[in-house]
């Protein structure tokens, strides 16, 4: 039987009332599954990402078990140990510690960078029941010995696959050698790459297994639409849909700090609504700001990296923007996520430009969804000057401009192995051999609509077309504005194939050979399929 409240969890009657006091009615289901074993003393591998309720699945059974063996710990010491790879996820493990501990005499801390060292050491020194910790910080922490990982009784490791991402995965594996073999274990991870599922076998002893909302599964409540939009219209495009009243909240994503700070720019000139900002770049003291902003609803919109983002909590985020797709799929999955939490409804709208389509392909690929597209609605014309601020930095010379970008080569071929955001001006031979030929792509294969469902003329025009059979849709003319307003480029670039290159640009601006490619940031070539994973938006790890 499956258990459907709070009470008919094990749980002491503190931690009953404190969840009756956040005003949780009942468990979700990774609590329901978890909690249990948990109390027992089980493993634990649980497949889930944040805004399962993962947090209290893993939290509620750490402080019974402490509070139902009450030792107090020894000077430098740690009971429990949740290691996390985001200052921002530290700091929200800390606050449900604080919310489903608040009737218990337990304590807790957080050591993370970006913060000075003084206080944690003083911290530490008394002991502590929980520490939650990025693995940077603390790994200096053990080295200069102010702290002795020997005592923990409980490990979490959370968001191990991100840990991974962010290059910590040495840091965690010497963290876990530093603790005792009697303990009990836990990993959480929203995908399971192959380095995981190993890092789980040596970690954990006959875990239990519990699995939810597989992130290959995208929420069924978030509407998701797509624009066709070439790069230098995305700040047009943003601020036009900022204009809709219905977007109470925003979390707009960017692949990049530099993207980040430039929409941000670029948009705060036009929105009135409030704009912050958060990438690994800021401050540990702006970055909290700008979340508290935006919590408070002082300002509607948050711009974001996808590793500043993650985890982030916020309740009642109406929209997620992807001004930039992200290069890799899961990473779609955890952005959307952030909205359509607890049951509410949200809509994910995303850009996509030329130079992003094996993004999408393999964001498709798997959701196993299409997006459905959105025709693109007016745009006002290209402010003078604005075509300047809104070029990407020049790309860094000899970075991979021949194979796409690719770091470590895995994207090979200008773009991967779906065919790739190559660079659409230049020769076609470096198109990958199996790329889809474009007219192959029926554009009646995605339905396409207007905005709020109305029926325009640009609109229809698109429903005509797709009802065509797409061999008839070759143009045998330059590309136009129209096609990308009617979202739809895919005509504009089988002109450029036929010789229009110059004319790709949605503005029609020319466009010098290799500035798609140019504008991927470093090391960001769409991962092939199953292969090795790159850490994300040249992001540096923030502990
Ligand atoms: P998490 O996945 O742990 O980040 O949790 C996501 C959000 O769900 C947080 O805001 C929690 O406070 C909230 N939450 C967790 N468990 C429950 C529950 N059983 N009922 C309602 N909200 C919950």
């Amino acid at each position: 039987m499956s258990i459907q409240t709070f009470a008919e969890l094990d749980l002491i009657e503190p931690l009953q009332h404190a969840l009756r006091t956040a005003e949780y009615t009942a468990p979700t289901p990774i609590q329901a599954q978890a909690i249990p074993h948990l109390l027992k003393g089980r493993d634990l591998l649980g497949c889930a990402q944040t805004g399962t309720g993962k947090t209290a699945a893993f939290t509620l059974p750490i402080l019974q078990r402490l509070v139902n063996n009450p030792i107090p710990p020894k000077a430098k010491s740690v009971r429990a140990l949740i290691l996390t790879p985001t200052r921002e996820l530290a700091l929200q493990i800390a606050e449900s510690c604080a919310t489903y501990g608040r009737y218990l005499k337990l304590s807790h801390t957080v050591v993370m960078g970006g913060v000075g060292h003084v206080p944690q050491i003083k911290t530490l020194a008394r002991g502590v029941d929980i520490l939650i910790a990025t693995p940077g910080r603390l790994m200096e922490m053990v080295a200069d010995r102010h702290v002795n990982l020997g005592d923990v009784e409980v490990f979490v490791l959370d968001e191990a696959d991100r840990m991974l991402d962010m290059g910590f995965i040495r840091d965690v594996r010497k963290i876990i050698a530093s603790l005792p073999a009697s303990r009990q274990s836990l990993l959480f991870s929203a995908t399971m790459p192959g380095d995981i599922a190993k890092l789980a076998t040596s970690l954990l002893k006959e875990p239990i297994r519990v699995e939810v909302t597989p992130v290959a599964t995208t929420a069924e409540r978030i509407a998701q639409k797509l624009f066709y939009v070439e790069k230098p219209a995305k700040n047009r495009l943003l601020a036009k849909l900022m204009e809709d009243e219905a977007v109470g909240r925003a979390i707009v994503f960017s692949r990049t700090k530099h993207g980040a700070n430039k929409i941000a720019e670029v948009l705060g000139r036009s929105y009135k609504g409030g704009v912050e900002v958060i990438h690994g770049n800021k401050s540990q003291s702006a970055r909290q700001n700008a979340l508290e902003n935006f919590r408070a609803g002082k300002s509607r919109v948050l711009i974001a990296t996808d590793i500043a983002a993650r985890g982030i909590d916020v309740d009642g985020i109406t929209h997620v923007i992807n001004f930039d797709l992200p290069n890799e799929p899961e990473s779609y999955v955890h952005r959307i996520g952030r909205t359509a939490r607890a049951g509410a409804e949200g809509i994910a709208w995303s850009f996509c430009d030329g130079s992003e389509r094996a993004y999408l392909k393999d964001i498709e690929k798997l959701t196993r969804q299409r997006i459905f597209v959105e025709a693109l609605p007016d745009l006002p014309p290209l402010a003078r000057g604005e075509a300047v601020e809104e070029r990407a930095p020049r790309r860094p010379q000899g970075n991979g401009a021949k194979n796409g970008g690719g770091r470590n080569g895995s994207s090979r071929n200008g773009g991967g192995r779906h065919g790739g955001p190559a660079n659409k001006t230049s020769n076609r031979s470096s198109q990958p051999r199996h790329a889809e030929p474009r007219a192959a792509q029926a554009d009646g294969e995605r339905p396409v609509r207007a905005p709020q469902g109305e029926r325009t003329n640009d609109n229809r025009h698109n429903e005509n077309r797709a009802s065509r059979p797409a061999s008839n849709n070759k143009p045998q003319r330059p590309a136009r504005q129209e096609d990308f307003r009617n979202g739809d480029y895919r005509d504009a670039e089988r002109s450029n194939r036929n010789g229009n290159a110059g004319l790709y640009r949605a503005d029609a601006r020319p466009t010098p050979a290799g500035a798609s490619e140019g504008e991927r940031p470093r090391g960001q070539g769409p991962r092939r399929s199953g292969g090795p994973r790159r850490s994300g938006g040249g992001q540096r790890p923030n502990a």
